[in-house]
């Protein structure tokens, strides 16, 4: 709870604000305010990542400050002697990404939790988690606003609006409340910073490599479950074709969400050890235990799971599990998970396709 949380931020002297890999703007403008406001305070504050920044997040005002664990002495040495080490927008130590579980685990000092996902793992020494909030930048702007709204500037601003924008898909998701547009309209307020700009510095950067592999993956695009059910499969193969990287395949599957009848959209990325899986639903259909159930996570309509195995078995293994989550019975055969024949003649030439263009 709020009340677990500020006062020891208010009291502690030395923070470390660290987030989960592949950071997006939830991630990034979560720790960059809390980092902000902190500062603004006079408390003493790093921010350390296992991944860098992707590059739609960097013009941010004060990411220059948020470092790449590198393992540095004086990194290791900071995070050791860290009166107090706040997790946000991630609740599962290994969701930290290999470089930042360790030293964080073994660190002395407290460990607040601040995030929007379910079931946070039970580590932390305090919490402050809803699972209903739009976005862990929701949380910061009510952590800030209940010591003092007025430290909000627009720096702050910036940082939970382009957070909250990204975790609500740009004011859309079910999470969006009346609450939500208040907290918005605040930020826009005390920031004066303008929509369209913010808008475009996240989401008009984008390369040519991005089109062409946006164009190669929808072309893989499978309906299965009688249209319940979506996929898109992104390979190795099509990725150094199109010399783009995984991370430009961010927003893929709300092309698979967007057709009318479709519940579950997933996206199946073929990495360089294994197979990175997205969930993603709409409405009632929840996703977050079938991600579970693969060790991974995430929220009722948006969950990710990684598979240390090949494409090709991952999405046999997913799709067989499917009925499950779409509220079908395993045993009715017109909904039988292995993969028919042509979709399995269709997976194996996707995963020779030579170049399309
Ligand atoms: P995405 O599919 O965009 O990577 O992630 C969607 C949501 O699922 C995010 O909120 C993220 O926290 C969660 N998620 C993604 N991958 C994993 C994973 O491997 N493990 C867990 N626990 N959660 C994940
Ligand atoms: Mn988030």
């Amino acid at each position: 709870m709020l009340e677990d949380v500020l006062p020891l931020l208010l009291e502690k002297t030395r923070f470390l604000i660290t987030t989960h890999v592949r950071p997006d703007g939830d991630a990034v403008g979560s720790q960059l305010a809390l980092g902000l406001f902190l500062q603004k305070l006079g408390k003493q504050v790093a921010m350390i990542n296992t991944d860098p920044l992707p590059g739609n997040l960097d013009w941010m005002p004060g990411v220059e400050a948020i470092e790449v664990f590198n393992g540095a002495l004086a990194q290791h040495e900071y995070i050791g002697g860290a009166d107090v080490i706040v997790v946000v927008d991630a609740n599962a130590l290994d969701r930290l990404g290999r470089k930042m579980a360790k030293p964080v685990k073994n660190s002395g000092a407290l460990k607040i939790l601040i995030d929007h996902h379910t079931e946070p793992e039970t580590w932390f020494d305090r919490t402050f988690a809803r699972d209903t909030a739009s976005s862990t930048g929701e949380l910061i702007h009510e952590l800030i606003t209940a010591h003092d709204p007025d430290l909000i500037d627009e720096a702050i601003a910036t940082a939970l609006y382009a957070a909250i924008l990204t975790d609500t898909g740009s004011f859309r998701y079910s999470s969006v409340t009346p609450a939500v547009h208040r907290i918005v309209a605040d930020l826009l307020e005390r920031g004066s910073m303008a929509p369209p700009a913010v808008h475009a510095a996240l989401y008009e950067t984008r390369n040519p490599e991005w089109v062409r592999l946006l164009a190669l993956v929808l072309d893989t695009l499978t309906l299965r479950y009688d249209g319940r059910l979506s996929y898109l499969v992104v390979t190795r193969r099509v990725l150094e074709e199109t010399g783009a990287t995984t991370e430009d395949t961010e927003g893929f599957v709300g092309y698979g969400l967007a057709i009318e009848g479709v519940e579950v959209a997933l996206i199946f990325t073929e990495t360089l050890r294994g197979t990175k899986v997205s969930f993603r639903s709409k409405g009632e259909t929840y996703v977050h235990d079938w991600a579970r159930a693969f060790g991974g996570g995430g929220h009722r309509n948006a969950s990710g799971a990684y598979f240390t195995r090949p494409l090709n078995e991952v999405i046999d293994d997913v799709l067989a599990s499917a009925p499950r989550y779409l509220g079908l019975s395993d045993s009715d055969p017109d909904n039988d998970g292995t993969l028919s024949p042509e979709d399995a003649a269709y997976l194996s030439t996707l995963l020779d396709m030579k170049s399309q263009r």
